[in-house]
């Protein structure tokens, strides 16, 4: 029987995007299996497979071997309810922001209510793009000194993956949670969102809302109210029955048929 920290660890991956440097991600694989944490999604790595990843996992090299490799963040993250981004400079997005700890204790709570969950880690020199930090639903800053913000990537990774440990211990003793809650009431999924966002957009052109403005800064902040929120499926599905009746209201008041 797998433990409470063990059934939240398991929903919980940490993906590192375009690394750079091999021996990072050996580091990193490392930083997770010290604290327990079972899943690396790798995308699009630029050097990999490679001698020195395994070489820098020391004893951890069943958990880099079982890394999944994919191209694109958007991929790694399409079955995910929770998505935080790990960003080395403060507040660059509309994004709300977390401490770790805080960060962890959101990740966990969603991993242990039955949520998939990922931690975001950016490239040696770029970070992640304003792109990637779309997909993400919160960011996380490891305050460090604001004129050397930038850690090392496994370095980083430790203190997110250390943070992490400590919200799943809480979990074990705690009485168990989420496992038979009903489809409805978990938390939206990602691709979800997504579909929902998009006829967010759709809806506000059919209104006439943006009246000429640009409609990017709009929806960038309607984003952040949404996954604030944390919607659950049935809520989205409400939201997005309104949106279709506005749609089909709009359509009416353009003399087309319903
Ligand atoms: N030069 C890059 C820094 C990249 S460091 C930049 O300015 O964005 C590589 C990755 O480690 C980052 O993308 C981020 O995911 C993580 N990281 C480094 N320092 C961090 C910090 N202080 N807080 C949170 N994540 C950090």
């Amino acid at each position: 029987m797998p433990t409470p920290f063990q059934r939240a660890a398991a929903r919980i991956r940490i993906v590192l995007v375009g690394t750079q440097h091999p021996g990072n991600i050996g580091a990193a694989a490392r930083a997770l299996k010290t604290m327990g944490l079972p899943r690396l999604v790798l995308v699009d790595p630029e050097d990999y497979p490679a001698e020195e990843a395994f070489r820098r996992a020391a004893g951890a090299d069943d958990l880099l071997a079982g890394a999944q490799v994919l191209p694109t963040l958007a991929e790694a993250v399409a079955d995910c309810h929770f998505v935080l981004g790990c960003t080395a400079r403060s507040r660059r997005v509309a994004l709300e922001e977390h401490v770790p700890r805080q960060a962890a204790e959101r990740a966990v709570e969603a991993a242990a209510r039955g949520g998939e969950v990922a931690l975001v880690f950016g490239r040696e020199r770029t970070g992640l793009s304003n792109e990637e930090l779309q997909l993400c639903h919160a960011s996380v800053h490891i305050p460090a000194n604001p004129e050397y913000s930038s850690l090392n990537l496994a370095a980083a990774v430790q203190v997110l993956s250390y943070e992490l440990r400590l919200a799943l211990l809480a979990l074990d003793g705690a009485p168990a949670t989420g496992d038979d809650r009903h489809p409805d009431e978990a938390p939206a999924s990602h691709a979800h969102l997504e579909g929902f966002f998009a006829q967010l957009g759709d809806t506000l052109d059919a209104i006439d809302f943006h009246k000429g403005r640009m409609p990017d800064s709009a929806m960038r902040k309607l984003r952040r109210l949404y996954l604030r929120a944390n919607l659950n499926e049935q809520e989205v599905r409400l939201l997005r029955g309104i949106l279709a009746d506005a749609q089909r209201m709009a359509r009416l008041a353009r003399g087309l048929p319903g």
